[in-house]
């Protein structure tokens, strides 16, 4: 399951640009799944996030 540790996230937007299709801002300015799409850009979105807020 793809999740976001919000503790960690700190709103930078970049795994939204990365993969629209799974991730969305949150209304608290923090990133959210919208989707469990088993994409290739999670795996980008993973590792491209700055604080490893990302796990699946
Ligand atoms: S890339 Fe990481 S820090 Fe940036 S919004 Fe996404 S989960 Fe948050």
């Amino acid at each position: 399951m793809i999740k976001v540790d919000k503790n960690k996230c700190i709103g930078c937007s970049l795994c939204v640009s990365i993969c629209e299709e799974v991730f969305e801002m949150d209304k608290d300015g923090k990133s959210k799944v919208k989707s469990q799409k088993d994409l290739p850009c999670v795996k980008q979105a993973i590792d491209s996030c700055p604080v490893e807020a990302i796990s699946e």
